[in-house]
């Protein structure tokens, strides 16, 4: 239909134009028109991972009014997923989605950009990005990867996991065979954990035959959708490995310079919507899910004790300084999103934290 009107307004629009679209068809119907492809590190649609960045296409499709349009890719269609930031780097393809942490065999210091252990909550973290350092430090960092950061998309809160031994004390960890990845792994070993690299497929079947004892995956939403209910006894909380991970777009920074200005305006745009809407998703569906696996699956719910928390919570600070302290960068991330936690901290125990704690004092 476009293209239609635009040939319609070429040849009205007398011999000159007329002569030019000839002489230069292809260019003249692709002007100011870009088609991009978007690889990501998810199986396409995958719940709320996968479908946050068909937003973000749909978004940038719609507000450019189709003048920059992208098409996504589930990961393994152009390249694997972890070679996606390879293909966006390269120029292989102009733009992917992911989670920071993904990256840090290439530049460490990105580890710090996803989710700290006992760190920033969504809010907390968000509010570094936009009005900390949190934006230009991911730049310094991706571009050396060659490629242009946004947050685009938060898991909220995740959940502590799925354990077939009960946790009561700092001593259960001794020896427990749990897959949990980054950050939180390292903290786990320092705990005595037997930390196991399980691939998402296999993690059901591991913890049925009791090669693993526990694991870790996202929420109520993803976790009640691939099944671990059946496979473990307790569904602990709360997340204090992942405290709300973030998610990335990341774009080839040649391509993303050349972008004229009002389009990177509106990549930047609707990379903020998603951002809000990913969250929103997950909250939404984790709290439909939450009730499916207690009142439909029988599914008891347990927290870690405070014993339990307040001790890898000081693992959790000697584990990762050691971790950054062997990387500049890392080290300058990490101090940096530090300080600013320090700061929220003081705010938030003067309002989110005692607000939850008011609204839970008349129950029901
Ligand atoms: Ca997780």
């Amino acid at each position: 239909m476009k293209r239609r009107n635009f040939l319609k307004t070429a040849a009205i629009s007398g011999a000159a134009a007329a002569a030019a679209a000839s002489s230069f068809p292809a260019p003249a119907i692709a002007k100011g028109r870009m088609q991009w492809r978007m690889v990501t590190t998810w199986p396409k649609n995958f719940p709320g991972l996968g479908t946050g960045p068909n937003l973000l296409a749909e978004l940038i499709g719609r507000m450019s009014d189709g003048r920059l349009t992208v098409k996504v890719f589930g990961g393994g269609e152009i390249v694997p997923a972890f070679e996606s930031m390879d293909a966006v780097g390269s120029g292989t393809v102009e733009m992917g989605h992911g989670s920071p942490y993904y990256w840090k065999g290439k530049v460490p210091g990105t580890q710090f950009l996803a989710s700290v252990p006992f760190g920033m909550n969504a809010q907390e973290l968000n509010a570094w990005y936009q009005y900390g350092d949190g934006q230009k430090l991911a730049d310094e960092a991706y571009a050396q990867m060659n490629s242009k950061f946004f947050p685009s998309g938060n898991t909220g809160t995740q959940m502590g996991g799925w354990f077939n031994k009960e946790i009561k004390s700092l001593e259960d960890y001794k020896g427990l065979k749990m897959r949990i990845p980054g950050l939180g792994g390292e903290v786990v070993k320092a705990a005595g954990g037997n930390v196991v690299n399980v691939p998402g497929a296999e993690i059901p079947p591991a913890l049925q035959s009791g090669a693993i004892d526990a694991t870790e995956w996202v929420g109520p939403y993803n976790d009640l959708a691939f099944g671990l209910y059946k496979a473990a006894k307790y569904y602990y909380f709360p997340g204090w490995h992942e405290p709300g991970t973030l998610l990335d777009n990341f774009i080839n920074l040649d391509k993303w310079n050349s972008l004229p200005k009002d389009l990177q305006a509106i990549v930047e745009t609707a990379n903020k919507a998603v951002n809000q809407m990913v969250l929103s998703e997950f909250t939404g569906r984790s709290t439909a899910a939450l009730k499916t696996l207690v009142e439909k699956h029988g599914v008891e719910l347990r927290s870690f004790p405070s014993e339990v928390l307040a001790g890898l919570n000081v693992l959790a600070d000697e584990v990762i300084a050691g971790i950054a302290a062997g990387d500049p960068l890392s080290k300058k991330i990490l101090d940096n999103y530090m300080v600013f936690m320090q700061n929220a901290t003081a705010w938030t125990r003067a309002s989110e934290l005692p607000y939850l704690a008011a609204r839970e004092l008349k129950k029901g």
